[in-house]
């Protein structure tokens, strides 16, 4: 996916306890939760799709090394992101619905299916793009998340891998798939470069599971569907459930029919990161290389793109780079009081 916002971070809303509890030092289940409200992005295109975004967020940026997430559909929609560059990060593309056609310039060319992993790692340049297939007319459902490199590995050789056999099991009427990390004992076969979890949780209608977390992970859900709660608290799609840290446990839950959530995790992520369209970067320097460079390759013949490369079948289109912004990007952390 290709982020169209050049500061994605100032029209977030960030929400606390709805019950008027002060700092969740209560009783009440859930109330030590953080609310995380996505904001409508459009992707562009001719048949622009909507996507609902929560991370990153005016507070919260990230949750663990998890430092993006779309979430869109179900709907009729279709993908059309052409080719565009990432650096310093993975993308995971994760579908509950529907096909996307992924093809990126190591020659990877993959249709990207539901309940298969499909983990793509930037590290110092790749190109890819998403398309639905030209003759898709169904539903669209799913989740496109991007994990922040550690430094010592933002600028490893680029790779694409896709698990289609991931762990899976049930419990409490969830079906829970293991995307990448491990959770209640499996783990799946995912690259990760840092401590982290990401994993499905398929509900059936009255479904609830209580899962047992790290200590050391702070924790989202993420509902990719109507009727998901978290800690006895409504989540709409798109939206997050935050648990920081010391967390020991969650309790998803239905509030009616079958729905969808992800959960993501991970050791909190102490660097300080410059984001700015699809790059990942350390400083405004980072982010302005990449940039120059790809708008150099992306004019420049087949035989001189020694960074980012060729996404095959798209006949050199490819997406520009917008225009930097004045003023020099600074690094952020992942968390900022309000
Ligand atoms: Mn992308």
């Amino acid at each position: 996916m290709s982020n169209t916002e050049s500061d994605p971070a100032e029209r977030v809303i960030c929400d606390g306890p709805h019950d008027g509890s002060t700092d969740g030092v209560t009783d009440r289940p859930g109330a030590d939760l953080e609310l995380l409200e996505p904001r409508e992005v459009p992707l562009g295109g001719p048949r622009s799709m909507l996507v609902r975004r929560a991370l990153p967020g005016k507070h919260r940026r990230m949750v663990g090394a998890w430092c993006f997430a779309d979430a869109y559909g179900p709907d009729r929609v279709r993908m059309e992101v052409p080719p565009h560059p990432h650096i310093g990060l993975q993308t995971v593309s994760w579908l509950v619905e529907g096909e996307v056609h992924h093809r990126d310039s190591l020659g990877s060319d993959a249709m990207v299916r539901p309940g298969q992993l499909y983990l793509m790692t930037a590290g110092r340049g790749i190109a890819h793009s998403e398309m639905s297939p030209a003759d898709a007319t169904g539903t669209l459902h799913g989740a496109q998340l991007w994990v922040a490199l550690p430094g010592r590995d933002r600028s490893t050789e680029p790779a694409f891998e896709s698990h289609a056999h991931l762990p899976r099991m049930e419990r409490g009427g969830a079906v829970i798939t293991v995307m990448i990390g491990e959770l209640l004992g499996k783990r799946s076969p995912a690259t990760a470069y840092t401590p982290l979890v990401g994993a499905e949780l398929a509900l059936s209608p009255g479904g609830m599971v209580t899962i047992p977390v790290r200590t050391d992970f702070e924790h989202a859900v993420l509902a990719l569907a109507d009727g998901v709660e978290v800690g006895g608290r409504p989540v709409q799609p798109g939206a997050m459930a935050y648990a920081a840290p010391g967390t020991r446990e969650l309790t998803i839950r239905t509030a009616g029919g079958s729905t969808t959530s992800l959960l993501l995790g991970g050791a909190p992520f102490e660097e300080e990161l410059v984001m700015w369209w699809n790059f990942v970067g350390r400083s405004h320097e980072d982010i302005a290389q990449a940039r120059a460079t790809w708008q150099q390759e992306r004019g420049a013949d087949r035989t001189s793109r020694p960074r980012f490369g060729i996404v095959q079948g798209h006949d050199g289109r490819t997406l520009p780079a917008p225009e930097l912004p004045r003023l020099t990007l600074r690094p952020r952390p992942r968390h900022r009081d309000a």
